[in-house]
């Protein structure tokens, strides 16, 4: 029983924005998820006025959350459409603009500044273009990485953030044999051969 049936499975791009399409959006939690608000003293330690990241960010609403307390949010996501309805979700006005070192690319930002997000992939990012975090909060993100993609988003996180920050990374115990997803399995052992 390891990650064997799923390991060559791959969702495209296309498939996500399908989903989004279809409003086949289960993952997305309208309530926020109570681990932040559980484990938020360790990704705040103490700080404030932080830059989090929200990697695969969907529309959560924990992007709201953290921006009312007074960080700064970035966050990036694939689907146009899923920005739009963060923004419209919580009436906040925002401004669109084309990202110069990505072509096709948009940054949608809320008119208050404090919430960014990028609309493209996240292979698009770098640390010169979204400069660095000092928290991130990794919710069915790690776990919808294609399994063949994972090493390439590790890598990237670990250049995304500062050398003090916080990283919450929310995974789910299941056998993957039985179960087909969220949508990866994600085992504790590739989690510790990941990051380190
Ligand atoms: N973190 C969010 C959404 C999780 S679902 C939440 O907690 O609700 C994963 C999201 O990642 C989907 O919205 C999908 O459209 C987006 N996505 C998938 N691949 C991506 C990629 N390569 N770059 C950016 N976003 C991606």
């Amino acid at each position: 029983s390891d990650a064997g049936s799923q390991k060559e499975r791959v969702v495209t791009e296309e498939e996500w924005l399908q989903k989004w399409e279809m409003g086949n959006i289960g993952f997305h939690k309208e309530q926020g998820h109570p681990l932040l608000q559980k484990y938020l003293d360790v990704l705040l330690n103490g700080r404030s006025g932080l830059r989090i990241f929200f990697p695969l960010c969907g529309k959560a609403v924990e992007m709201k959350w953290l921006a009312d307390m007074g960080h700064s949010v970035v966050g990036v996501e694939v689907s146009e459409q899923a920005v739009r309805e963060f923004f419209s979700d919580h009436s906040l006005p925002y401004c669109e603009e084309p990202v110069p070192e990505i072509s096709g690319a948009k940054m949608f930002q809320s008119t208050s500044g404090d919430i960014s997000l990028y609309c493209c992939s996240i292979y698009d990012l770098s640390s010169s273009i979204v400069g660095k975090f000092d928290g991130v909060w990794d919710r069915g993100a790690l776990v919808a990485v294609n399994p063949c993609d994972r090493q390439r988003y590790a890598s990237l996180m670990i250049n995304l953030v500062e050398k003090n920050s916080s990283y919450l990374l929310v995974t789910v115990s299941y056998d993957p044999n039985k179960h087909k997803g969220p949508p990866f399995y994600v085992p504790e052992s590739e989690i510790k051969s990941l990051f380190g």
